[in-house]
């Protein structure tokens, strides 16, 4: 049984530009990558998910029920997401990440339990921001603030966290440190989280992705096993640029590496 299912789905902003007839099956505790040249319809795909654009036709559900039939707060519960912009507010990383807990009780009603400190004291360990936990989020790093929004939306415990270019701003240890922990938290055999991230960096997506699609002009270009997409001909179709593919030395996982000039 799929955690989402999206099906001949076209969405995208009247009069202009539509994603169309993506289909996709997320089965519980799967990383889909979302890659594709920019402007091919990732983020739009992503704010359809989440329930900010609806669907022109074709469906999505979440579990047994279609995204619609959810109310604003149950889908608030059941899905996060971290874009790469994040607006910093003057409050400290530990009010900001606790912000998460909102969904999960009624409007103006929110007193935090002691269940929902140790979810925030949680979610600021897993991404390890221990240490700048009483901070400003304004006095913070572009990458650490991206770290704190992540640890926001696992805060709220989703069955469904997407991604969008959420590593954008993180070093190649933070980068990692991320994709790790979504790979691990996807693997949590009570309670697996699913993840869907649209990531840049195609050899990272190869490693840490279970399942990728590939995106152009609005449609899905190919879907499937890192091995199956990432082919030097997709690439250089879609990107139009040569790539050389080559196994990870250690993993075994398709490399994507720019043939040079
Ligand atoms: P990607 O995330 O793959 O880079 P997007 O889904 O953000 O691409 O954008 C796809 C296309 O939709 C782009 O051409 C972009 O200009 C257009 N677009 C994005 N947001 C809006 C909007 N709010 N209104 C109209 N067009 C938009
Ligand atoms: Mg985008």
């Amino acid at each position: 049984m799929s955690l989402l299912s999206i099906s001949h789905l076209s969405s995208g902003y009247a009069g202009g530009f539509t994603i169309r007839d993506v289909c996709l099956e997320v089965k519980p505790g799967t990383v889909v990558g979302i890659i594709g040249p920019n402007g091919s319809g990732k983020s739009t795909l992503l704010s359809t998910v989440m329930g900010d654009l609806s669907p022109m036709s074709g469906s999505i559900s979440l579990g047994e029920k279609d995204l619609k039939q959810l109310s604003r707060r149950e889908r608030a519960c059941a899905i996060s997401v971290v874009s790469q912009m994040i607006d910093p507010i003057a409050i400290t990383l530990r009010d900001y990440v606790a912000m998460g807990r909102l969904p999960h009780h009624p409007p103006l009603y929110y007193f935090e339990s002691s269940a929902d400190q140790e979810v925030v004291e949680r979610s600021i360990r897993l991404v390890g921001l221990e240490s700048l936990a009483d901070r400003y989020m304004t006095e913070l790093s572009g990458g650490e603030q991206q770290m704190g929004a992540i640890a926001q939306a696992l805060c709220v415990e989703p069955r469904l966290l997407l991604l969008d270019e959420a590593t954008a701003h993180l070093d190649i240890t933070h980068t990692v440190r991320v994709l790790s922990l979504v790979r691990s938290l996807a693997q949590n055999k009570v309670r697996p989280l699913t993840i869907i991230a649209v990531l840049h960096d195609l050899t990272m997506a190869s490693e840490y992705c279970d399942y990728l699609v590939l995106m152009r002009k609005g449609q899905v270009y190919a879907q499937g096993s890192p091995e199956e997409v990432l082919t030097e001909e997709h690439i250089g179709e879609v990107y139009r640029m040569p790539v050389s593919i080559t196994p990870h030395p250690i993993s075994g996982r398709p490399m994507v590496l720019p043939r040079m000039a």
